[in-house]
């Protein structure tokens, strides 16, 4: 039913990294996080992978990357659903030896060096999705059993403790898993599962981090302004009639504003000003930032002088990824 987003975390720390100079105090933080980030990213995809191969012999949806609206913000990995039960994946990469302390809940991983770190216990993450989405099944009046798991995405991931009441799968255990949960009690009809189906994804909100400056607390002026150029990558793209041309590698594009854009709203800020926006492209002309800035479906406030654009990224978390080399 649903792919996970496209991430725009992972859009902003890389753009932002290359808009700095090299030797910048957080530079390594970005990078660490960017890792964490993939690394995240590719256990959900493994687990995303295993289901798209496996096919079940019942009705099901699956759902990757779900955010449901409700009264208190929940993000899940993965969930399944079936007419007779629900099932919510959280899905982990930690690497190393883990140990899962019951009381109080927590993950404790021991690194080849010896070296250990404690981290929330996904068991707490997952019960509280669980419940929450029970909730969520509530109001809409449906009652379902929701069964969940704790997915453990790599193998150089090692459980020297597991849980006591939850169960840990690695990716190719899940289609198992869940063909093993019981199909008893009153099962959904099919019309109301296709309903529920539909309004999961109807509910879904896609989320929206804060610009990486504002996250990090990096001054703007750090930020080195111009247009990338989407074929090298690099930055300072020169503005000619009609479109953008890149003086080293020659190559030209008409719509290098737009990604560059969506670049400045990920790295310094979710609003954008008719000076802002010449200073970050690297154009004199105010008529043709007002044209490029009209054209990009952008929200407004305020008049004349004063006239501020918003971008609404929840649309953009859909489309594709801006491609920046380095
Ligand atoms: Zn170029």
């Amino acid at each position: 039913m649903k792919n996970r987003d496209h991430s725009l975390k992972l859009e902003g720390l890389v753009a932002a990294q290359s808009r700095l100079s090299a030797g910048h105090s957080i530079l390594p933080v970005l990078a660490a996080n960017r890792f964490s980030v993939e690394a995240g990213i590719g256990g959900e995809e493994r687990v995303a992978e295993v289901l798209r191969k496996h096919s079940f012999s019942f009705n099901h949806h699956i759902f990757h990357d779900l955010s449901p609206s409700s009264n208190e913000k929940f993000q899940m990995d993965t969930v399944s659903l079936t007419p007779w039960y629900g099932v919510v994946l959280e899905v982990k990469n930690i690497g190393g030896v883990l140990e899962f302390k019951d009381n109080p809940p927590q993950l404790i991983r021991t690194k080849d060096d010896g070296h250990k770190d404690g981290f929330e216990s996904p068991v707490v993450q997952l019960e509280r999705n669980r419940d929450l989405l029970t909730d969520w099944l509530h109001c809409r009046n449906i009652r379902l059993p929701i069964y969940g798991a704790v997915v453990l995405a790599y193998p150089k991931q090692i459980v020297a403790v597991p849980p006591i009441n939850t169960k840990l799968l690695f990716p190719n255990l899940i289609p198992s898993f869940i063909r093993g949960l019981p199909q008893q009690g009153k099962k959904l009809e099919l019309d109301t599962f296709q309903w529920l189906s539909a309004e999961l994804l109807q509910s879904h909100q896609p989320f929206i981090p804060k610009p990486i400056s504002e996250a990090y607390g990096i001054p703007l002026k750090d930020f080195k302004p111009g247009v990338r150029c989407g074929s090298c990558g690099r930055i300072g793209m020169l503005k000619l009639p009609r479109t953008w041309f890149c003086p080293f590698c020659e190559a030209t594009d008409h719509l290098a504003h737009e990604r560059n854009l969506r670049e400045w709203f990920l790295i310094f800020k979710r609003t954008i000003t008719n000076r802002e926006c010449r200073e970050f492209l690297g154009i004199d002309d105010i008529q043709l930032a007002k044209r490029i800035l009209t054209s990009m479906d952008l929200q407004s406030t305020g008049t004349f002088r004063n006239k501020t654009y918003v971008i609404k990224l929840s649309d953009v978390s859909k489309k594709g990824n801006i491609i920046i080399r380095q």
